[in-house]
């Protein structure tokens, strides 16, 4: 079903809930977001994203950090009940190390266990996909993941122009006196397969025959231009238009958003340092919120239809 042929058939939607630290992280921003803004992904923005997929009929894939289901009450609340109303919730790592894949098996198997099981306990059900922070897996990780019965994981993303951007990006923080956060991994991503695929055993981004399946986000299909949401809510409409277009072309659109994707600055108390280094940040959200309408609506005009990621990699691994 993903491996010829055009026309979307399917797609999925996923928020990777990165908290405010995570971006003060990767921006080399001192200290800890101060108590208003540290919550805001959970608090502020999922809400809103609730209300979204709501209007559009749609169960999606929440990634979530374990480490905020210990610390924050209020957004683990919510998390249980949408997972009530038939949202999957799936495996973000348990502290959102950027460089997750060089940590080791102990402290990966550490990560990817803790945060199992809290967001099983929150769930109800135990999560079966991963996704790691900064798009970055390993063979460590797919065996990890495997030893565990997950059915899937949904990291790769075949980004020249991203993988690119991100390289010079932190080349030209480390010129100025300051590291960030980020980690860029192997250059090997950026010519992974784009629609589903069993990876390799020892090589991740390789088609090969192992008993998970691996969910790579979306990209256009000559230039690999990211189709995320990052680049929907800040993309001039008419280039928006065109890159969920190009999306659609495929028989599988995997859409990755951020819970940042819909916060509003101003009313959800970011401080002004992260705005300053975070262009979507200054848009409106309203402008941010119309994009994703937008895209979602695109989408079903096109007749795909939505699916969480599980059920997606339930069917191509009956295909492949
Ligand atoms: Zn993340």
């Amino acid at each position: 079903m993903f491996g010829s042929g055009s026309g979307a058939r399917v797609a999925s939607v996923s928020v990777d809930l990165d908290s405010v630290e995570c971006y003060y992280r990767i921006h080399a921003l001192d200290g800890l977001p101060p108590p208003d803004a540290r919550f805001a992904i959970l608090r502020r923005c999922l809400p809103r994203f609730r209300e979204l997929f709501a209007r559009h009929d749609l169960r999606a894939t929440f990634f979530v950090v374990g480490r905020d289901l210990d610390e924050d009450a209020d957004g683990r609340a919510l998390l249980a009940e949408l997972a009530r109303e038939g949202h999957a919730l799936a495996n973000h790592s348990y502290s959102h190390p950027y460089d997750l894949v060089r940590l080791g098996p102990v402290a990966i198997a550490s990560e990817i266990d803790r945060a199992h099981g809290a967001i099983a306990a929150c769930a109800g059900v135990p999560p079966l996909g991963f996704r790691a922070p900064g798009y970055e897996v390993s063979a460590d990780v797919i065996d990890i993941l495997r030893a565990r019965g997950y059915r899937y994981d949904s990291s790769a993303f075949p980004s020249a122009p991203y993988y690119g951007a991100k390289a010079a990006i932190m080349g030209l923080m480390q010129m100025i006196g300051r590291k960030s956060g980020s980690f860029l991994g192997s250059p090997r991503v950026v010519m992974a397969p784009r629609r589903p695929y069993r990876p390799s055993a020892g090589a991740p981004y390789r088609r090969g025959k192992l008993d998970i399946v691996e969910l790579p986000v979306a990209v256009t299909r000559w230039l690999r231009m990211p189709v995320i949401g990052t680049s929907l809510i800040t993309a001039p409409e008419w280039m928006r238009k065109r890159m969920v277009a190009a999306a659609l072309n495929e028989p599988f659109f995997n859409l990755e958003l951020h819970g940042i994707d819909l916060c509003d600055a101003d009313a959800d108390r970011i401080p002004a340092e992260l705005i300053a280094r975070q262009p979507d940040l200054r848009r409106p959200l309203a402008a941010k919120m119309a994009a994703l309408d937008a895209t979602l609506s695109e989408v079903a005009a096109a007749g795909a239809g939505f699916q969480r990621l599980a059920e997606v990699a339930s069917q191509a691994a009956a295909a492949a």
